[in-house]
């Protein structure tokens, strides 16, 4: 009985101490960058046989024609909007997440609602295209819309942050990596000698629509500087300083976010996107100064 109670006391210590490592291993996670997470979840992948062939690390071609093409452009990949100005995207969310999960994609999906006039909905009855966000091998998504259901992969081993899943959504969206911008080689020098043999594709640059934007270093659709690396020497550097914060994000950025509403002309949502934020001088100096701006498209 003894051996027993003490077999039992040490099976409840072995266990705890497993679940503070488990959960010490997602809070070091939640800290890691977009791109950081988005390499390690889709490292070493198997994909299944009915699944896309990825290029870019993330994203999800139908053939390998598709490989250079500015979609968007090419096949008019970017989503309806509705007469309300708004952009209704209809979602299927595989039944086989966990409620936990379910709430990390759903915190996602809803966090494009307050910035911008893109409205993740669930798919009904009737619709002709949607996101099917599906737990497959890797994280992963097509640029842009494609008609039918088009998967979302959000594997539940390593992509349910909230930054893997706004970057996925904004590759479904219609955007590419931030590395791949047709103007990138103003801001970032890309060291070809140090990428993976056979892997230099993910950075060649695309015919992008930068939607006047400036190129945006921590842009939640920025790998990190290792990215693709052979020899542990980074593969994309910042121009002029080096030293600037880089691909560091872990949700949408200023930028981002500005691009989106530019892309899906969301001209009425940038009234709310535009609060200015008044310091408490501000508003004694000047109570008369409008609190919203409206930038025009
Ligand atoms: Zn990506």
């Amino acid at each position: 009985m003894l051996v027993f109670s003490w077999s039992l006391v040490a099976l409840l210590l072995m266990s705890s101490s497993w679940a503070e490592v488990a959960t010490l291993e997602e809070d070091t996670s939640r800290e890691l960058s977009v791109g950081e997470l988005l390499e390690r979840a889709n490292r070493d992948r198997t994909p299944d046989f009915d699944e896309p062939t990825l290029i870019g690390g993330d994203i999800a071609i139908k053939s390998e024609a598709d490989r250079n093409a500015d979609p968007c452009t090419a096949r008019g990949c970017l989503w309806g909007k509705w007469t309300d100005g708004k952009v209704y995207i209809p979602y299927y969310i595989a039944n086989h997440y966990s409620s936990r999960e379910k709430a990390i994609i759903t915190r996602g999906l809803e966090s494009f609602s307050s910035v911008s006039c893109i409205r993740f909905r669930p798919y009904q009855n009737g619709d002709h295209e949607w996101l099917s966000i599906e737990s497959r091998n890797g994280c992963y998504s097509y640029v842009g819309r494609q008609g039918g259901g088009q998967t979302v992969s959000l594997s539940r081993q390593g992509c349910l942050y909230h930054s893997t899943v706004q970057h996925e959504l904004l590759h479904a969206l219609g955007f590419n990596h931030e590395q791949t911008r047709s103007d990138r080689d103003s801001y970032i020098r890309v060291y070809w000698e140090n990428i993976i043999d056979g892997m230099e594709y993910n950075f060649y640059k695309i015919d992008t629509l930068n939607q006047g934007t400036p190129y945006d270093y921590n842009s939640v659709m920025q790998y990190e500087k290792y990215a693709f690396s052979k020899n542990n020497r980074p593969t994309m550097v910042p121009i002029p300083n080096s030293n600037v914060s880089f691909g560091q994000a872990t949700e949408m950025s200023r930028n981002d976010i500005d691009r989106l509403n530019r892309l899906y002309k969301c001209c009425k949502c940038a009234v709310v996107l535009s609060w200015t934020k008044l310091t408490q001088t501000d508003i004694k100096e000047d109570t008369q100064r409008p609190r919203i701006t409206v930038k025009p498209h």
